[in-house]
């Protein structure tokens, strides 16, 4: 249960506690839930699938119902309004039910017990809208992080391809070829629908919810359209930018390129930079990113993360790390200490040239090279731990914010896929 971990890491939130376990464990729904659901603004599925089961398993309800993010509140613990990513697990032992006999009729429970009221998460009155090619803005420009982010996934696979290629842990090629049975779903977006679906959301968005948006998508080793990894991506921020100078914190999520085209990316607008570097020790990169292990290596890509600094500036460059994956079978760490020992490590690394990178919770995609030989995620105690550590190398460095990332602390942040952003303190610096 999870008392007994609120109790064990008395210096975490309460609230950072349950929305880690979330994250790692996945959320089921009763069929009245999911019914309810309906007019919320469902899942988008913006890049991953980053649930626990396939498509094919899930019911249709659970396929279009099931809602982006939920915010936890109330309950014995007393939550701050907290902001979790919905990863469906039908076997999850948190379900989120409705009762009709209550205000707020959304609960989350464990075993028969109300941990917290839900609120689902509005669906802006923009999402269906279709573009003048018919498809609605919800395909091309979904908002995630309550409303904070627009996730605009330019390029829905990655030319890293299969299991001698692909990131262990990544169900991109994978999960564009189920959603494409399922939804509207772009894999090559262009500058102009982009474009078109910003014009419909800055239209509508007249209080300003929406502040950064974040372009990405699956890596381009040789060429896509004729163009290199730069090229391709940095001609969204330059249309954007264009259009709506300075309106959106502009983030380019890519990985570790060259000076040049970093430069490239620079110039067009962007102003955040995340090279995502997944998992720090040195062994377990090579086989769990065995395509950026191979088409840039662990050293080179370092470097490209350090030089990258001297171009946006080192608090703009933002790594990623995948958390957990360093404990997963069959190379991973066998015990917390030795994984948190590493991963701290790689955080001190960065951080002490100023450079901070963040986490996300991993979730087992099934699909995934990893999500053979790892059934379940691994235990709370690692991500808690790394909650903590994180915390304590950030404050030792005393650095800022990240930028493009919105408020921090309990109540307030919006960040959904890690509680990172939960347990920090500071200056907003958007
Ligand atoms: S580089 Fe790795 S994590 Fe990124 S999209 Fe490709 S396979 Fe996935």
């Amino acid at each position: 249960m999870i008392d007994a971990f609120i109790e064990k890491f008395k210096e975490l939130p309460p609230e950072a506690i349950l929305k880690t376990d979330l994250l790692r464990t996945g959320i089921s729904f009763s069929p009245e839930a999911l019914k309810e659901l309906t007019q919320a603004k469902a899942k988008s599925y913006f890049i991953f699938s980053f649930d626990r089961v396939p498509q094919k398993e899930l019911s249709e309800l659970e396929k279009k119902a099931v809602p982006e993010e939920i915010a936890l509140s109330g309950g014995p613990w007393n939550l701050k309004r907290t902001i979790v990513s919905v990863r469906v697990n039908p076997e999850s032992p948190y379900r989120i039910n409705y009762n009709p006999k209550e205000a707020e009729p959304f609960e989350l429970m464990q075993n028969g017990r109300t941990l917290c009221k839900v609120t689902p998460p509005e669906r802006p009155s923009y999402y269906n809208t279709p573009l003048g090619n018919g498809k609605p803005v919800q395909d091309i420009a979904p908002t995630i992080e309550w409303g904070y982010l627009i996730y605009l996934t330019a390029f829905r696979l990655c030319q890293y391809w299969g299991a001698k290629e692909e990131c262990q842990f990544c169900d991109i090629n994978e999960n564009y070829r189920q959603q494409k049975k399922e939804r509207s779903y772009t894999g090559i977006k262009t500058p102009e629908e982009i474009v078109e679906a910003l014009s419909l959301i800055h239209e509508k968005d007249t209080n300003r919810e929406t502040h950064a948006y974040t372009v990405t998508g699956g890596s381009i080793t040789t060429a896509l359209e004729g163009m290199d990894e730069a090229t391709f991506y940095a001609r969204y921020a330059e249309a954007i930018e264009e259009r709506f100078p300075k309106r959106w914190v502009a983030k380019a999520v890519v990985q570790a390129l060259p000076l040049e085209g970093v430069k490239r990316l620079k110039e067009a607008g962007y102003q955040i930079y995340h090279p995502n570097f997944e998992v720090w020790d040195k062994n377990l990169f090579s086989h769990l990113c065995p395509g950026k292990e191979s088409y840039v290596g662990r050293d080179e890509w370092i470097k490209r993360i350090f030089d990258a600094a001297e171009i946006f500036g080192a608090s703009n460059v933002i790594p990623n790390f995948v958390a957990g994956i360093e404990m997963a079978k069959p190379y991973g760490f066998k015990t917390v200490n030795e994984a948190i020992k590493s991963t701290a490590e790689g955080l001190d690394h960065f951080m002490s040239h100023g450079i901070c990178p963040r986490f996300t919770v991993w979730c087992v995609e099934p699909g995934t090279v990893l999500s053979k030989t790892n059934s379940e995620p691994p235990p709370l105690d690692y991500f808690l731990r790394l909650l903590e550590t994180y915390r304590e190398i950030f404050n030792k460095h005393k650095l800022p914010l990240p930028a493009g990332y919105g408020p921090a602390g309990v109540g307030k942040a919006v960040f959904s896929v890690s509680a990172f952003m939960d347990v920090l303190k500071g200056v907003d610096r958007d």
